[in-house]
């Protein structure tokens, strides 16, 4: 299997408990090294005023340039993000490339009405990013409803996957 280096890069977001937690996961996923990176980003450039929303095509290629050599980065964020043809995105990535986004601010319940569940955003947002990092590494999206590479659009769609690639995933995982 070919050594993975991933860096999880926060804005100052999040605890750093909680990139620990989220860097343990996804260790476990993919196997290879984990690192947590802290970065400072000026978004105002990507946000669009019309939607009160953040552009996830424009921070994407803001990530991009910011890219560790050999590493597949993610950025961390807890913005409203968007691309234009779609009402909200929770994360984006380049398939086969270098870069992802994520971000838990459509993940909490509170968004929807309901209670806070502190444990289901972290599962809802260590899914998120798995998927966003299994896209960097070349995998599209997979039919089996339990697979972490299953598309969905609601948080419910998360709530129904697990955060395990299925075992033809993670072949293709282990092959790219
Ligand atoms: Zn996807
Ligand atoms: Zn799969």
């Amino acid at each position: 299997m070919n050594s993975k280096k991933i860096t999880l890069v926060s804005f100052r977001n999040f605890e750093k408990t909680f990139l620990k937690e989220i860097s343990k996961t996804v260790q476990q996923e993919f196997g290879g090294d984990v690192f947590i990176k802290e970065s400072y980003i000026d978004l105002s450039e990507c946000y669009d005023a019309g939607r009160r929303q953040y552009n996830g095509n424009k921070i994407l290629k803001e990530i991009n340039s910011m890219i560790i050599p050999g590493h597949k980065s993610i950025g961390l964020f807890n913005v409203d993000l968007f691309i234009p043809i779609l009402t909200f995105i929770f994360g984006q990535a380049q398939l086969g490339g270098l870069t992802a986004i994520a971000s838990i601010y459509r993940l909490k319940n509170e968004c929807y009405g309901m209670a806070k569940d502190e444990e289901l955003q972290m599962n809802r947002f260590k899914k998120v990013i798995i998927h966003e990092l299994g896209h960097t590494y070349g995998l599209t999206h997979c039919h089996l409803p339990s697979c972490v590479m299953r598309s969905g659009t609601y948080v419910e769609d998360l709530d129904q996957k697990k955060q395990h690639f299925c075992i033809l995933c993670l072949q293709k995982l282990k092959d790219g």
